[in-house]
């Protein structure tokens, strides 16, 4: 009877523990903590941050649209095993939500967004939330591609670094100085994509893309930006959508358009095919990389060389 008293008191004492610490320990099996992100954007951030503290996969890989990206029956296996989670957030993952908010009842779910004063977002296109006929037009207040202005992705860095400091105070230390390191590269990058994106005359400087992905680059580094679709590739695109695009690229004389490597290239060129038609001869400048990162192990499959990669492409389609 004491006995069993003692293991009631024992299991009571471990559901408290479990409670405080959002139910998660750190793996018994590794000792590490194990992360998991949904973009890559996402899980190269975390990973500079964390470094080979803790094990990081993301749940989307290379050319994955986040816009439509479902959970799969393996993913539920990999949130179920994260110690944490980290998204974008601002509905980026609009068809994550429900199995995101589930999740967050047992562990930490972090939206590092959350890092970035509203103050300094942009609002989602009015249009483009009144089209999403599913409950997206709820949520989409706001523009989630933050990734591409990097003095707001700084922000997001700062915000990981902080919750995996709360997260795991042991290697709070460690955490905040990669962070530090990593955010003084990043303001090197911002000076450099200005720098870069100087080299294109300003009547040139228009980026057109297959959706509106670049709103927050083209606030931070000086270049108009129009997509096709909206800020999400939920929101169909039409003949008159094409049409209002060719008359802009023909009367601008603009050089190239750009494919996105996360959604079918079969729009733009129907806009390529549209200029041709009225005596302009526009090329597809390239391919950019716009709502997921390169193939892993190739300078692209990271954050920092995947948008220097963007900044060669439309530097050289544009100049
Ligand atoms: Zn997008």
């Amino acid at each position: 009877m004491r006995r069993q008293g003692f293991f009631f008191a024992w299991a009571v004492a471990l559901s408290l523990i479990a409670a405080c610490t959002g139910g998660n320990a750190p793996d018994t099996s590794s000792g590490k903590l194990r992360l998991l992100a949904t973009t890559g954007m996402v899980r190269d951030a975390v990973s500079q941050v964390v470094k080979d503290r803790a094990e990081v996969s993301a749940l989307m890989g290379a050319g994955v649209d986040p816009h439509l990206y479902k959970a799969t029956q393996s993913d539920l296996g990999k949130i179920s095993y994260a110690n944490a989670i980290f998204y974008n957030g601002l509905f980026l993952e609009g068809k994550l939500s429900d199995v995101l908010e589930k999740a967050a009842r047992k562990r930490y779910v972090i939206p590092v967004s959350d890092g970035i004063d509203p103050a300094l977002l942009l609002h989602a296109d009015s249009t483009t939330a009144a089209a999403a006929t599913d409950s997206t037009a709820n949520h989409a207040a706001y523009d989630p591609h933050i990734w591409f202005d990097v003095s707001l992705w700084s922000k997001a860095v700062a915000h990981i670094s902080n919750e995996m400091q709360r997260i795991d105070p042991p290697n709070a230390d460690f955490y905040r100085q990669n962070a530090l390191s990593y955010i003084a590269q990043l303001e090197q990058l911002h000076t450099q994509i200005k720098t870069d994106l100087a080299a294109i005359p300003t009547e040139q400087r228009l980026l057109i893309t297959s959706h509106d992905a670049f709103h927050y680059f083209g606030r931070a580094y000086g270049i108009e930006v129009k997509g096709l679709q909206g800020i999400s590739t939920v929101a169909e695109f039409g003949l008159k959508d094409i049409s209002q695009m060719v008359d802009l690229i023909v009367s601008r004389r603009i050089k190239a358009v750009f494919i996105e490597s996360s959604v079918p290239q079969k729009s733009l060129e129907a806009v390529v095919a549209g200029c041709q038609e009225r005596g302009w001869s526009v090329k597809i400048g390239g391919t950019l990389y716009s709502d997921a990162l390169g193939a892993d192990n190739t300078p692209e499959g990271t954050y920092i060389g995947m948008l220097q990669s963007n900044v060669r492409t439309i530097v050289n389609g544009l100049k």
